[in-house]
């Protein structure tokens, strides 16, 4: 491991205007006087992805997936030569790299690849030469040399993966809040900062909806052991979140944070006949599609015949519909709607393994606020319900009062220290 050397990723906003390039060399700068060498990693500017993929959609229905990854990853080259720039007239050494001079090898699953490896040898070299490096992010090759990129918020994979192909001691990631709050900060003003979060419960909130890390940023970050530290970028100082291995020392809340994800949609299909193989005919088409079903919901079956939901990211919608419309016909189902106006509510927490009650306290405090659940799910660490769309501001912060995440948290440990407490009192009675 090379404890001097620190992989750096600055997100959209932290690059979104020239000042604020010039605001993260000055920050580069200074890192670098304390003998610390830097590989940072960029995001397009903020709101440039997006503009992108809109031309894209307005010249063409479908664009074919190859072309979009040259599309988009043309945002993160933008904002690593500018940084460079910035940083080379401060006088500081610096070389731009894209995925490519990186080289950080994917598979060919055009908008969201997976790294299969990188060959850091050009890196070395440009450390070796003191130099920092200035990578875009989001970005790779295939086998053909072709551009990939790593799906939305991938810079932050980007990242991970680099500290760990260089041997960094950390991967710090600079956003635009101070670390990863018990629930969007800017859905729940009440959220509170988790000094420290374990990998299993940051892979769920990040599966969930808390978008502050991409998922995969963070299964790479715990497949390799990499600690991960998520902090502002606005900020100087402050310690921010570490995300680690869950550990004894670590207090384990019942419930550590609450999140939604407005990006799904629900496809109904009514009055299917009720028949073994049924399943098997409507699921198997959308899986060799590669679309990936979230939930599922089926009800109790009346004359032979029953409806039955399901639930998936919303840019899979309309693929999904098009099979569906299909199978509809072939299965004999009467209809096939699609709802995209619903959001995934979901309440994350370790101390759920060894709690319960966490379901019904949900259920009690959507109810309260007149909020009817679509859709149940549940897992060892979290729950989930799918509500309308429309209720999810209430919803988040309902559910983020009823759990007390404003406050102290309630740990597990601190629950089992009362529990033996009351034991011991009423043993001491009964004696
Ligand atoms: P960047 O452009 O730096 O990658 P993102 O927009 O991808 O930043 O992620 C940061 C945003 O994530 C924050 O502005 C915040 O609104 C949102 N967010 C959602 N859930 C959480 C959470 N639990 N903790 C912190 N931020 C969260
Ligand atoms: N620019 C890409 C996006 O907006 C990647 C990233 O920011 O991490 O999703
Ligand atoms: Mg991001």
């Amino acid at each position: 491991m090379n404890k001097s050397l620190v992989v750096q990723k600055y997100g959209g906003t932290s690059v979104g205007t020239l000042d604020r390039i010039r605001h993260v060399a000055q920050r580069i700068a200074r890192i670098r006087e304390t003998g610390t060498q830097v590989v940072v990693v960029v995001s397009a500017m903020a709101g440039e992805t997006d503009k992108l993929v809109k031309m894209a959609r307005e010249i063409c229905d479908n664009p074919e997936r190859r072309e979009m990854d040259l599309l988009l990853s043309s945002g993160e080259r933008i904002s690593s030569a500018l940084l460079t720039m910035a940083l080379q007239s401060r006088g500081i050494p610096a070389i731009s790299m894209t995925g490519r001079q990186i080289g950080l090898q994917t598979d060919s699953v055009h908008t969201r690849a997976r790294i299969k490896q990188i060959d850091a040898k050009r890196a070395r070299q440009a450390l070796k030469n003191n130099n920092v490096i200035v990578v875009a992010g989001f970005q790779g090759i295939n086998e053909q040399g072709d551009v990939t990129t790593l799906g939305r918020g991938g810079s932050d994979t980007s990242a991970v993966a680099l500290a760990v192909a260089l041997g960094a001691s950390q991967c710090e990631i600079y956003t635009d809040v101070d670390g990863v709050y018990t629930a969007d900060p800017r859905m729940v003003p009440k959220a509170r900062k988790l000094d420290v979060v374990s990998y299993d419960e940051m892979l769920e909130m990040a599966s969930l909806g808390a978008k502050v890390l991409q998922i995969r940023c963070v299964e790479f970050a715990h497949k390799f052991q990499m600690p991960l530290v998520v902090k502002s970028s606005y900020i100087e100082g402050g310690k921010g979140t570490l995300i680690c291995e869950e550990n004894a020392n670590m207090e384990q809340p019942v419930v550590s944070g609450i999140m939604y994800d407005k990006n799904q949609a629900k496809i109904t299909l009514k009055e299917v006949p009720d028949q073994p193989g049924i399943a098997a005919n409507i699921f198997e088409p959308i899986a060799a599609a590669g679309l990936s079903v979230d939930m599922i919901i089926q009800n109790i079956s009346a004359e032979g015949h029953t409806d039955l939901s399901f639930t998936l990211g919303r840019e899979e919608l309309n693929e999904a519909m098009v099979i569906m419309e299909k199978i509809a016909k072939k299965i004999h189902a009467v209809n096939v709607s699609a709802d995209s106006k619903i959001s995934k509510i979901s309440i994350v927490g370790a101390g759920m393994r060894s709690h319960s009650g966490v379901a019904a306290r949900i259920f009690k405090s959507l109810s309260k606020e007149k909020i009817n659940i679509l859709m149940i799910s549940t897992s060892e660490i979290k729950v989930s319900c799918i509500i309308e769309q429309k209720h999810t501001k209430a919803a988040v912060n309902a559910l983020h009062k009823a759990f007390g995440l404003d406050k102290k948290p309630t740990a597990v440990k601190s629950i089992e220290k009362q529990k033996t407490a009351t034991r011991k009192k009423s043993k001491a009675k009964k004696k």
